[in-house]
């Protein structure tokens, strides 16, 4: 009989990629094809109301239901003249994925069918979807979910084969206004960081009216032949591979990073992309990354809500288009142990409506005390709440990464490069002397920092949050996750910082100081008070450890510990202050987010058992079987050797071994199960059932090693990652 390896490796070994060809010849000509973009707003919509809009958009106003009426009718227009005869609110659950409800536009009525679509279906709807997380913030008596339109994210046609869908980006709340996703969180720290740094902005220069975050997202991933990747009961239900020893070649040699892409692989890269300028989603970078068949893509970076509803739109794509190729996209943070997992660094900075990058350093000493505050602002809202940075970071698949000697560490730490760090040693070091009358001079006592840097930079690749020239990149981020969680927390610490930075130069202003001097003077004591969150050294070294543990800075290793950040009473304030979360909405999802770490790891216990039981041991009891009729063989023709019985005792112990292991974990579980308190229970989950994982794994593993190829019934690593 054959296996279904052996099935999918004769399958994958057959493959043709599918012809992916566009019309056009240049990106130009078809970027953006799909969407609803202000260009086409100003063509569909009347002039009057195209203002409306745009101000609804810069201003977060509301649209009366008249304006909302002609938006909806000249959305309907657009999307059916490219074939669309459904649109849906397509928003983000906490689920981690995106979600939608399709309608059509279609209805019957008294003088025949129409299509409609009013102006109250585009504002809101109630797709009730009550069975997605809420933390118990939804009574199943007010089971109610309403999407809102989201004006400042364009609506766009997702195109499949079997037809054309209008989505309308959106927030997802609960009846009593509490958010239920990833969006409306966002939009309240981003609210929060524009009023707080515009108002730090005037210090410096009064023409500036609005301060947005903008993100650029590097997203990576690892491709997969489909039938292999079926053949993986693991790969296909819990994303990574619960078993598997590593190929005798990987990464050692470093040859895949940046190497020349495989035709298989360029032409599935090609196929989404395509699909994805035609959404308006900017891609401009591909690249092999250091693991065997990891890859990754970046677009150019956008104002922050878009760029974070396109990396989500992205990933959904990649999915979609992967089918098509017979590949699979693994999204997961650690699909293969013993070998670089994947992150989505994501590179962040401050834009002012006047075009001003407030984290790049200008041309002029005067500047660069502006882009100092800004700068130094940033240090000191991460220093102050490094723990929150780690928990909106953490989840059960990004902890194989954080803390695991490859991607940067659970210890949040900053890198400056050193020509930063140097200019800051020296303004805490300087004396800024409250004598000076003379501006010229007190600019000289700031120091210059060089024009060069841009280019110039130092990389740190294991810092969790460097400096790259006129953007910090927070590198920690998980490759599957809603990039919404770590920037809402981002954003919010930003906005409250500088909430404080202003209210410490206001007092120093009020007291007689003069508006630079007490600018610097507030500059440098931010420097001091948070000196122990920079750090230029290696970040996965023990000796950093050491040195961070006395420094007094957290190293929290696992995300149902992590996430208690959320609910210190230091977090509860800020949440507060920044309007980002009600106390029972961070509590709710602190709850949603203990469950998914111990329901993710209850299905990996699982899986590990049928996968171990049902495909392991019957193959390695097959090879005993014809080992013990050797065995007999070799006696009758009167062959006196040790070898056969040698292999069945090493393949005896191991097997025990996973057994035993196996039927303990089910014991652990059963358990862990009765646990009420969801956090005792999580981190039970993470402490003794998954502390099995690792010896069942080795053991299973060492088995592999020994069992006769052509019955091993899972792909191997080999086959997973290096088969073209
Ligand atoms: P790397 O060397 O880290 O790959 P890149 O220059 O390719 O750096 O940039 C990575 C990402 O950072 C891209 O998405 C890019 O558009 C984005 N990026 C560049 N400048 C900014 C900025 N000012 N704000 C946010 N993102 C930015
Ligand atoms: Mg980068």
């Amino acid at each position: 009989m054959t296996n279904l390896r052996t099935i999918a490796l004769k399958e994958a070994q057959n493959r043709t990629s599918p012809d992916v060809k566009s019309s056009f010849s240049k990106i130009s000509d078809f970027f953006g094809q799909n969407v609803f973009d202000k260009k086409k707003m100003r063509d569909y919509l009347s002039k009057e109301v195209y203002e409306k809009l745009l101000s609804s958009i810069d201003q977060s106003t509301l649209l009366n239901s008249d304006d909302a009426n002609q938006i909806a009718i000249a959305m309907k227009a657009w999307a059916m003249s490219h074939g669309a005869t459904h649109y849906t609110h397509w928003f983000q659950p906490l689920t981690g994925t995106t979600a939608e409800k399709h309608d059509s536009f279609f209805e019957p009525s008294g003088d025949g069918p129409i299509e409609k679509f009013a102006g109250s279906a585009l504002v809101q709807q109630e797709p009730d979807a009550s069975s997605f997380p809420n933390g118990g913030i939804r009574n199943t008596f007010e089971a109610r979910g309403y999407t809102a339109w989201d004006p400042s994210s364009p609506a766009f046609i997702m195109e499949s084969k079997a037809g054309k869908t209008l989505c309308i980006p959106t927030v997802f709340v609960a009846y009593t206004g509490e958010a239920l996703d990833f969006k409306a969180p966002l939009l309240k720290a981003l609210a929060a960081l524009d009023k707080a740094a515009v108002d730090v902005c005037h210090f410096f220069d009064r023409s500036i009216t609005k301060v947005n975050a903008s993100l650029g997202i590097e997203q990576e991933y690892f491709l997969v032949d489909e039938s292999l990747f079926n053949a993986r009961p693991d790969l296909a239900l819990t994303g990574r591979t619960l078993f598997g020893h590593m190929s005798a070649k990987n990464q050692q040699l470093d040859d895949h990073y940046f190497g020349s892409i495989p035709e298989r692989v360029f032409a599935y890269m090609v196929d989404f992309e395509n699909e994805a300028l035609k959404l308006g989603i900017p891609l401009k970078t591909r690249h092999n990354e250091v693991a065997p068949s990891q890859f990754e893509c970046a677009p150019i970076y956008e104002e922050i809500n878009l760029a974070i509803d396109h990396n989500q739109l992205l990933m959904d794509l990649m999915e979609k288009v992967a089918h098509r190729h017979h590949l699979r996209v693994l999204l997961h943070e650690k699909p293969y142990a013993g070998i670089n997992g994947s992150g989505k660094h994501n590179n962040w900075s401050l834009i002012t409506d006047t075009g001003k990058n407030l984290l790049a350093p200008g041309k002029t000493p005067k500047n660069n005390l502006m882009f100092l505050a800004f700068f130094v602002n940033t240090i000191k809202a991460v220093s102050e709440h490094a723990d929150l940075l780690r928990a909106s970071i953490s989840s059960v698949s990004n902890d194989h990464r954080l803390g695991a000697n490859e991607a940067p560490p659970a210890i949040i730490s900053i890198f400056l490069g050193s020509q930063l760090n140097d200019v800051l040693d020296e303004i805490e070091h300087s004396r800024i002397s409250k004598k000076i009358k003379e501006d010229n001079a007190l600019w000289l006592g700031i120091p210059k920092i060089p024009q060069i840097l841009l280019d110039n930079t130092d990389r740190n690749r294991t810092s969790p949050f460097a400096f790259t020239g006129n953007k910090f990149e927070l590198r920690a981020v998980g490759s599957m996750s809603n990039s919404s969680s770590p920037m809402t927390i981002l954003n919010a610490i930003m906005a409250d910082q500088l909430t404080k930075f202003k209210t410490d130069v206001d007092k120093l202003i009020k007291k007689g100081d003069k508006k630079d001097i007490a600018l610097l003077t507030v500059i440098k004591r931010y420097i001091k008070e948070s000196k122990s969150v920079r750090f230029e050294g290696n970040g996965y070294s023990k000796e950093w450890e050491d040195e961070a543990a006395t420094r007094g800075l957290a190293n929290v290793k696992t995300t149902p510990k992590a996430l208690d950040a959320y609910l210190t009473d230091k977090s509860l304030e800020l949440f507060a202050s920044t309007g980002v979360y009600s106390k029972r909405e961070i509590h709710a999802r602190h709850e949603i987010m203990l469950e998914s770490f111990y329901k993710k790891l209850q299905i990996e216990a699982r899986v590990m058992g049928e996968v171990a039981n049902t495909f392991i041991i019957p193959a390695v009891v097959k090879y005993q079987n014809e080992l013990i009729a050797n065995v007999k063989g070799l006696n009758e023709v009167g062959v006196d050797s040790g070898i056969p019985l040698n292999i069945i005792k090493e393949l005896t112990k191991h097997l025990e071994i996973v057994k035993t292991d196996i039927d303990a974990m089910l014991e652990e579980r059963k358990v862990t199960n009765k646990i009420e308190d969801t956090r005792d229970k999580a981190i039970a989950y993470d402490e003794k059932v998954k502390s099995y994982f690792d010896s069942i794994r080795y053991h299973a593993d060492k088995l592999e090693q020994i069992v006769d190829d052509s019955v091993w019934p899972l792909p191997k690593f080999r086959e997973l990652l290096f088969m073209k």
